[in-house]
């Protein structure tokens, strides 16, 4: 790709109310824009970041028979009455009216949805177990947006549910989810820790969150010498307030803020038994189906990376959320025909092996492309400039450490295969 055709539109200073680094570097770098509060646009630079995180849980939930759906965004009333959360949800639903004087609401969860989906379709204890996710928007008027894309109104979530027989089904299945998220975060190359949790307004018994460790995080954790531990509300809940400071003194937890990047919960029958949603079992019986949900900020995640990985510069993406592996900057390639054969030349190089590579190719200064792509956060960077053409070298910058060394263009395929990019 090249930046004539990738636009990119980096910003010299942020708005004040960018509090955080990760929302300050999203709109510095031009990977969002904001449209009106907890409401984010995504230029391409971002949409690519999202997309690869995407990708890795759409690979990860097909790989434990968890199948890709789509459902409405507009979700109508009566459902909601049906389990009865209608009333119960509270003011982060966005409700309104349609012009037949329907009530509606935007959707900032599916359990409805899927159990009114899955219930008229699915009738014996034969299509059991049935296992769904999709990828999409979801809308909570939240009190208080803030951090950007981190508190958000309106931020994509992975959503999964299953449905099965019974409540041992639903334990195995759950485990699966479990260890298909530790995948995830572990392929996502981020640094996170996974707690017993509160399950709040979905309901159910058994759930876990999934952290990101982080000063900003707006969760408090007690986390063990092996990063295991629980959510602080739930401690509350078990211990009560009054023992916990005790407790926490006497086995040696420490107190850690997180960001909450995933969810995943056994719901049990609470959505199945309100909506009506049965089965016959191979016993002839009818049972009300057994659910679990499970969640993944996908938006909150791009964020969340970002607190774990920058510096004075700007952002230092690990190679698994680059939006690209490599950035190649030509100095005046515009006046001078052999930087710019040069820089064709390995952007050539690099195309041909299958590398993400992004040639920069504006008429801007050398000072602007270098602050950019660093700001940007490729952790590869390689400069051609009038020196380089006559000598038939390359500038490479690591933006690790950004230190940089000259490559004989002969030896480049060398460094390549070094970096592994
Ligand atoms: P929080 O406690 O942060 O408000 P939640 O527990 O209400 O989140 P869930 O219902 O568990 O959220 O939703 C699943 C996932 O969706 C969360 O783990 C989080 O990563 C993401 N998420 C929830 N609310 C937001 C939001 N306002 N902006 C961005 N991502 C969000
Ligand atoms: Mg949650």
């Amino acid at each position: 790709m090249k930046v004539s055709s990738f636009p990119i539109f980096t910003l010299k200073g942020v708005p004040s109310e960018a509090e955080v680094p990760s929302h300050q570097l999203m709109i510095k770098s031009g990977m969002i824009r904001k449209l009106s509060s907890g409401q984010y646009s995504w230029y391409p630079l971002g949409y690519k970041i999202v997309k690869k995180i995407e990708e890795v849980i759409r690979q990860e939930l097909n790989n434990i028979g968890c199948r890709e759906i789509l459902m409405p965004t507009v979700q109508p009333a009566e459902l909601w009455q049906d389990s009865d959360r209608w009333d119960k949800y509270g003011p982060e639903l966005l409700r309104f009216k349609d012009r037949n004087n329907r009530d509606f609401c935007l959707g900032p969860t599916f359990e409805e949805v899927i159990t009114d989906l899955v219930k008229n379709d699915v009738s014996s204890y034969k299509n059991l177990p049935i296992n769904l996710f999709q990828i999409s928007s979801k809308f909570r008027d939240e009190i208080r947006p803030r951090f950007g894309v981190m508190r958000a109104r309106e931020f994509i979530m992975k959503d999964a549910y299953s449905f099965h027989e019974s409540s041992i089904c639903l334990d195995k299945t759950y485990e699966l989810y479990k260890t298909a998220y530790k995948r995830i975060f572990e392929r996502l190359m981020l640094d996170y820790t996974i707690v017993d949790a509160d399950s709040g307004n979905i309901g159910g018994d058994v759930s876990h969150e999934f952290h990101i460790i982080a000063d900003i995080g707006e969760d408090d954790l007690l986390l063990d010498k092996n990063m295991n531990g629980m959510n602080i509300e739930i401690a509350k809940v078990k211990y009560s307030e009054h023992d916990l400071p005790k407790l926490i003194k006497k086995s040696g937890l420490t107190h850690k803020k997180g960001i909450e990047v995933g969810h995943i919960f056994k719901l049990g029958q609470k959505y199945s038994t309100k909506m009506g949603a049965s089965v016959t079992s191979n016993k002839s019986e009818v049972i009300d189906m057994f659910m679990g949900c499970y969640g993944i900020g996908v938006t909150r995640i791009v964020a969340a990376a970002i607190e774990q990985n920058y510096d004075d510069k700007g952002i230092i993406w690990p190679s698994s959320l680059s939006p690209f592996n490599a950035a190649i900057i030509e100095i005046d390639g515009n006046k001078n025909k052999n930087v710019r054969s040069l820089a064709q030349k390995l952007y050539d190089i690099m195309q041909s092996k299958k590398i993400d590579v992004i040639l920069d190719d504006r008429q801007v200064t050398f000072g602007n492309k270098s602050k950019d792509w660093e700001l940007i956060g490729v952790p590869n960077i390689f400069i051609i400039g009038k020196k380089e053409s006559e000598e038939q070298l390359i500038t490479f910058q690591r933006r690790a450490d950004n230190k940089k060394e000259f490559v004989k263009l002969d030896d480049i395929e060398k460094l390549l295969e070094k970096l592994s990019i």
